[in-house]
């Protein structure tokens, strides 16, 4: 199904709340609606193709508990009935998006998974391989713009958490972080 672009909070109330002013929003994890069973998206987004992806579906496979247990906890939250993925898939449709829980409006990007903890806290999870923060400026650019949001969501209730491959130079994430002002709950080598 795809996401409108402005939806603010699904049905009923009928009324279109206004877009927050620049720098306004208050992030939360959009969760695309799924009929399918978990390990499926996630083989279906691995055979998807580049390293990338792989090493995103080796993640998640990682942390298929956390996942399984923020879906379940999305499926008893009335205000998001239904099946809901808590995993990125290969389409726009499939992706774990950003929406403000203010204004209702979808921003750009997406997060890789979402898992939830025994505790019950909730962590958005960036996976990260190759050159960090990046080979050119639009790349670093596109890293430090998608740390802002990370940024967003962490100040709004959601937690954010690297994963890299094993034996990864963390560094580079901190360094990063510390410029954006982005507090890491954790960098996690898979
Ligand atoms: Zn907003």
């Amino acid at each position: 199904m795809a996401t409108k672009e402005t939806n603010p909070k699904g049905s009923g109330s009928g009324t279109k709340a206004k877009p927050c002013p620049p720098g306004g929003h208050k992030l939360k994890p959009d969760h695309p609606a799924t009929d399918e069973e978990l390990k499926d998206r996630i083989n279906r987004a691995s055979g998807a193709g580049d390293e990338a992806k792989k090493f995103e579906a080796k993640a998640a496979r990682h942390n298929q508990n956390g996942i399984l247990r923020r879906e379940g906890s999305l499926k008893r939250d009335p205000k998001s009935p239904g099946d809901r993925s808590a995993v990125s898939g290969g389409t726009k449709a499939e992706e774990v998006g950003l929406r403000c829980e203010v204004c209702g409006q979808r921003v750009d990007g997406e997060l890789d998974h979402v898992t939830e903890e025994k505790d019950g806290s909730v962590n958005a999870v960036e996976c990260k391989t190759g050159a960090f923060p990046g080979l050119d400026q639009d790349q670093i650019e596109r890293n430090t713009r998608q740390m802002e949001r990370l940024r967003n969501l962490s100040e709004n209730g959601t937690g954010v958490m690297y994963k890299v491959p094993k034996g990864t130079d963390a560094g580079p994430i901190l360094k990063l972080a510390k410029q954006v002002g982005l507090v890491i709950t954790k960098i996690i080598p898979v």
